[in-house]
């Protein structure tokens, strides 16, 4: 079956300072990196490393060529990616200490259009599966447009936004969040996980592992004990993992204990796309 997920796909540019600048401050950076990122990029990259057969949906700009190839080298599916003004990206500092801050400028993330989105759906056929999390536009009408097709449709919800994820609620058969967006969503809907309508959710837990709610039922998963060196992107690769066993049609459980040793390899490498570990290492780890 096919992974449709419909995703931002950003350039993070990373520069390394002595402190963060302050108002008004000029700095010279002493260093700088540029990769591929978005939560989007991320999670096709996953699911694809996962063996799953992925199809991105997104968008990037003129400049962009070098992220549709790098998606591409790692095996996911680009002829859905179209055109726009100027790539998304994250204009990243990071400090001495390790603190950073981020401004996100989402660009062609927020310009895909109905059509084709349309376009790449028409390829989809009952069963296969759709994701997509809060970083594009069009997420609303896309988890409808899968959802009449009898496609899984699943959702992460990050970054978190009440009105994002209540627009697609009555369509979801799987909400994918963390703790934090967890409680994001009981606060804004005043419901709990179990009672929101969707059958099954996943809550992430970081160095916890993971609780599955399915109806009235939850699980506990205990996540991998490592130490932990970097968690960016733990959640994406999660997800992604989660995503490919599912659609290979491995049960629930199957699939969250795949994702969560792809989550905990992850948490122990650094860097981000780059580092999202392939089926063998996940498969191999933790035995
Ligand atoms: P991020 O936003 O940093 O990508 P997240 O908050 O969406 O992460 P987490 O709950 O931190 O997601 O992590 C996702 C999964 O990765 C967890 O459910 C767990 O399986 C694994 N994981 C994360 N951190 C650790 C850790 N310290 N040790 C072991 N496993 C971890």
């Amino acid at each position: 079956m096919t992974i449709f997920n419909l995703g931002s796909i950003n350039a993070d540019i990373v520069y390394r300072v002595p402190h963060l600048p302050l108002p008004g401050e000029t700095l010279s950076t002493t260093g700088f990196q540029r990769g591929l990122g978005g939560k989007g990029a991320n999670m096709s990259i996953a699911a694809a490393r996962a063996a799953g057969r992925v199809v991105h949906i997104g968008a990037v700009g003129r400049d962009g060529d070098w992220a549709v190839q790098s998606l591409m080298e790692s095996g996911v599916h680009t002829q859905h990616i179209q055109r726009a003004e100027t790539t998304g990206h994250a204009i990243i500092y990071v400090d001495e200490t390790g603190e950073n801050t981020i401004v996100i400028h989402p660009g062609a993330n927020r310009e895909i259009s109905m059509s084709s989105v349309i376009a790449a759906l028409s390829d989809a056929t009952q069963g296969d599966t759709f994701v997509t999390q809060n970083e594009t536009n069009m997420q609303a009408d896309a988890v409808r447009i899968a959802a009449s097709k009898g496609m899984r449709t699943a959702y992460a919800a990050a970054p978190f936004d009440a009105d994002a994820v209540q627009a697609v609620l009555g369509d979801l058969d799987l909400l994918v969040l963390n703790e934090v967006e967890a409680q994001q969503l009981e606060t804004a809907t005043g419901q709990t996980l179990t009672d929101i309508g969707v059958p099954d959710v996943v809550m992430t837990l970081g160095a916890k592992g993971c609780r599955w709610f399915h109806g009235k039922q939850a699980q506990d998963f205990a996540a991998h004990k490592v130490t932990p060196v970097d968690t960016t992107g733990a959640g994406d690769t999660f997800t992604g993992y989660l995503l490919a066993g599912l659609d290979r049609g491995e049960p629930m459980e199957q699939a969250i204990r795949l994702a969560q040793k792809a989550g905990a390899l992850m948490v122990q490498r650094q860097g981000t796309a780059d580092v999202i570990p392939d089926l063998k290492d996940v498969r191999d780890a933790f035995p």
